[in-house]
């Protein structure tokens, strides 16, 4: 693996515009379970009722809806960022990073060290809560506070419309302008490095092909196997705390040289 370290480390030296994507695994090395997988809080829940639709339209979706928002609130607040979101704040501060397309809600990648302004939130933020009636944002552990003394639903202060947490639920659309975004910076970039994402959720498994095409060099971190493993020019398959801590120690030398 030394010598699949030495050559990320070399291309991220060289590359101008380098691309992060950040998927679950990088989150599950920080504690935070993947909801989908088994064991997760949908063996307790019923999908159906956290749809978007049947959010807006029924009462007992919303409360539904906050309790299981609630339960995966509480360890994702108290979670740290591992040595790959580390890595990441490094690149930034090294100059060697344009962005991260992430598809994790858990602000970890602001804990680490990230600007706002670097981070594009593909599938938004648990962070804060939503009105989404008036848009009014309201900071989330100010909602958890009213839950937690025995309110069911929030509703917003000002219009009394319903409040949600900024994430994107299952038939909620893609947020348009971070979408477009996410596409338009994989277009223009000359390394696109994927970590922790077996790219399965579309379209951001569609981003590296993106990427790709437009001449970008694209390596894929990850503990499994990916369908793009093929078309990738470099693959790691391992844990990213370690691995991207390794790499960045590398870069670092290199940069240090006189
Ligand atoms: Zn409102």
């Amino acid at each position: 693996m030394t010598k699949q370290i030495e050559e990320v480390a070399r291309l991220i030296l060289t590359a101008q515009r380098i691309v992060i994507f950040a998927g679950a695994g990088l989150s599950t090395e920080s504690g935070i379970s993947d909801f989908r997988s088994p064991g997760g809080v949908w063996d307790r829940y019923d999908p159906e009722d956290f749809y978007y639709q049947n959010f807006l339209s029924s009462e007992a979706s919303r409360e539904k809806y906050w309790q299981m928002a609630t339960e995966m609130y509480e360890p994702m607040k108290k979670a740290q960022p591992n040595l790959a979101h580390l890595a990441i704040a490094e690149m930034e501060r090294l100059g060697k990073l344009d962005c991260v397309i992430t598809q994790n809600i858990d602000g970890l990648h602001f804990k680490a060290g990230n600007s706002e302004d670097k981070v594009i939130q593909l599938h938004g933020t648990a962070m804060y809560v939503l009105c989404l009636n008036c848009n009014k944002k309201y900071d989330r552990d100010e909602v958890q506070e009213r839950l937690r003394k025995g309110l069911k639903v929030p509703y917003c202060d000002v219009c009394g419309g319903p409040l949600k947490p900024a994430t994107i639920s299952f038939g909620q659309s893609m947020p348009e302008k971070e979408t477009q975004e996410a596409y338009h910076r994989s277009s223009l970039s000359d390394l696109f490095i994927v970590i922790g994402s077996s790219l399965v959720v579309q379209p951001a498994a569609s981003m590296p092909l993106v990427a790709k095409r437009n001449g970008a060099k694209l390596i894929i971190i990850n503990r499994e196997p990916t369908s793009y493993d093929d078309m990738a020019d470099l693959v790691i398959h391992g844990q990213a705390g370690p691995i991207m801590a390794s790499i960045l120690k590398d870069v670092k030398k290199e940069l240090d040289k006189p």
